[in-house]
């Protein structure tokens, strides 16, 4: 297993730290943290009297260090070779190296640098020297002393490069930052919870983690390098708070918390598979949002009625590469067969933004989410759009199939994806293979001008779904992955609401289902809202669905479209209409606010 000792100065018992609740739940244990960047190195001040002790703490490193490369010499000779072992004696020659250690020494002792700053900055300048030399073998040292630095970093900040594939006992994972693709591959009996510096509750790290049901708190800053494997910790993703090595108090306190909620939990959890119907009997279909890694017969128990968002991206992620048209036949076909006739809304391949992986090669883009992602990419890239469409076709005549469109812009770009479509189906035709001919073919409103030329678009497709996640990014320019602008990241904001509204007119008028597969859905005092707002179809990652459906059961239809028309009419903040949202769900359902 992959763990460094960790080297560092202990944190305080009890530290919290304050972020984005991004997945609901709680969670304790030890910490497992795993730097993806070794861009935040801690910068401290070494005060005199602890400078002998910082000294040895970076020679203790430097051993540590030492005996794992010796380890991996080890073992590439016994699994590879002695000869290719050889290319580890530079790493050991640059640990050795007298004059290496004697800088970070000087600039502990002298400037009171700590450890960590000490080494980055020398291995850092005697890199950029050795990259900067005539001679070939001198100048290929350069990324050797950069890699050894970054071990020893390692080592003193007690951080792990990797995540293990499984883990001797579960663990919270604390990370600086994590891919959307490294949390699709975590270890599912491993993890109790997620703690990340970067992100927010929107970031697809944040909804993968959700559809996995792990616990997580994101948009930290620095939580990980306070942090060290093995700590205690404790998550609460509702408030989006983490304490590090808690007081017997603090543990008693969240012990009893967590109790509580199981105990309120219970009455929604037990009616979960009851109708989403008011008390004055208006019915909202829930669906399920899902992925490739999803667990089909809690799918199947879940109390959804079908899934409203199947994100077929993450079958490219978890592979790493583009999987082949069989290969999606069976991944789609296993969901299909899972939901025994209830609908599945399959949406084409939306990778791009923060949804990167190895299958999807394209140059680096200064702004991603404004690049070529999505259905712009597959138009971009027909071959890889057809084998999609037609593995989505083959499944169409086991169930109810519906195919939607992601990041659609405007009328052109459906058209034009709809010709790609007909072309498969051509081609189907003429191999015999059976499908259904009238597959539902649904756009997804999630930029502002799809949702401004809404009543154009729901001429041309047979349903709309509302993405509110890129919705909100778009509509208010606010990165949905970044922490700095989180507060920013508002559903609520008029902007956001006009825009839904618009499309529910859309809808409306030209007869097409309007649906919301969003984040927002999934939130109680939001869902109300959109009851209220015309919305009838709501879809959302599968732990949400209980606690959804008892905000609607308990919800007058009449009190949601008065909160609707409310809003509409007074709102003149995002903050004024959550505040509304919430009051009446203060009324009507409490027990979800406690
Ligand atoms: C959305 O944007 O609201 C959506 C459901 O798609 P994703 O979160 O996968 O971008
Ligand atoms: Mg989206």
């Amino acid at each position: 297993m992959n763990s460094n000792p960790p080297i560092q100065p202990p944190p305080r018992d009890g530290a919290c730290f304050e972020g984005i609740p991004a997945v609901a739940g709680r969670a304790s244990g030890p910490a497992w943290v795993v730097h993806a960047r070794l861009d935040e190195i801690p910068d401290r001040t070494i005060p005199p009297e602890e400078i002998d002790a910082e000294i040895a703490r970076f020679h203790l490193a430097i051993a540590v260090t030492r005996q794992q490369i010796l380890d991996l010499v080890t073992e590439v000779s016994q699994r590879i070779g002695p000869s290719e072992a050889g290319v580890f004696d530079a790493h050991l020659m640059v640990v050795d190296d007298g004059f290496l250690k004697s800088c970070v020494e000087k600039l502990i002792r002298e400037r009171t640098a700590c450890a960590e700053v000490a080494v980055h900055r020398v291995t850092e300048d005697f890199s950029a020297k050795f990259a900067a030399m005539h001679d070939a073998y001198l100048r290929e040292r350069s990324s050797d002393i950069l890699d050894i630095g970054r071990r020893i970093l390692r080592n003193l900040m007690g951080v792990s490069e990797t995540i293990p594939s499984a883990f001797d006992q579960p663990h919270i994972i604390i990370s600086d930052d994590l891919t959307p693709s490294q949390t699709v591959g975590l270890p599912r009996d491993g993890v109790l919870g997620l703690v990340i510096d970067r992100g927010s509750a929107t970031s697809h790290t944040a909804i993968i983690a959700r559809a996995l049901g792990i616990p997580a708190v994101v948009g930290l800053k620095h939580v990980s390098s306070e942090v060290r494997t093995g700590d205690e910790v404790l998550l609460d993703g509702y408030k989006g708070t983490v304490i590090v090595r808690p007081t017997p108090d603090e543990l008693a306190e969240f012990k009893q918390v967590c109790a509580a909620h199981r105990k309120a939990s219970v009455d929604w959890q037990r009616s979960r598979n009851m109708r989403a119907e008011t008390p004055d009997g208006h019915g909202v279909t829930i669906l399920a949002n899902a992925d490739h890694t999803s667990d089909l017969a809690q799918l199947a128990i879940r109390g959804s009625e079908g899934i409203g968002l199947y994100r077929t991206e993450s079958l490219w992620m978890q592979l790493g590469r583009e999987p082949d048209e069989d290969e999606q036949v069976e991944a789609y076909g296993a969901m299909v067969c899972a939901m025994t006739g209830r609908p599945v809304v399959i949406r084409v391949l939306d990778l791009g933004g923060d949804k990167v992986c190895g299958a999807m090669p394209v140059q680096t883009e200064a702004n991603p989410f404004l690049g070529l992602r999505s259905i712009r990419y597959l138009l971009k890239t027909p071959e890889v759009f057809r084998r999609q469409l037609r593995a989505i076709l083959r499944v169409s005549s086991c169930g109810d199939v519906q195919i939607m469109y992601p990041m659609i812009c405007d009328v052109e770009e459906l058209r034009a994806a709809n010709v790609i479509l007909e072309q498969c189906k051509e081609e189907l035709r003429a191999e015999g293979v059976a499908f259904t001919e009238s597959i539902p073919v649904g756009a997804m409103i999630e930029i502002p001008s799809a949702a401004l030329t809404a009543h154009i678009l729901a001429r041309q497709a047979d349903f709309l779904c509302l993405g509110t996640n890129d919705l909100v990014q778009y509509t208010l320019a606010v990165d949905r992955v970044n922490e700095n602008v989180a507060s920013l990241y508002q559903p609520t904001h008029p902007s956001v609401l006009t825009l839904i509204r618009h499309t529910v007119k859309a809808g409306v008028r030209y007869k097409r289902p309007v649906s919301v597969c969003g984040e927002m859905a999934a939130d109680p005092a939001l869902a109300v809202l959109l009851m209220g707002m015309g919305v009838n179809t709501l879809s959302m990652t599968p732990t949400a669905i209980p606690e959804v459906k008892h905000a609607i059961r308990k919800t007058p239809y009449a009190d949601a479209i008065k909160l609707a028309r409310g809003i509409a009419a007074h709102a003149s903040t995002a903050e004024d209409a959550r505040r509304m949202c919430r009051a009446l769900l203060q009324r009507t359902a409490p027990e979800l606010l406690a």
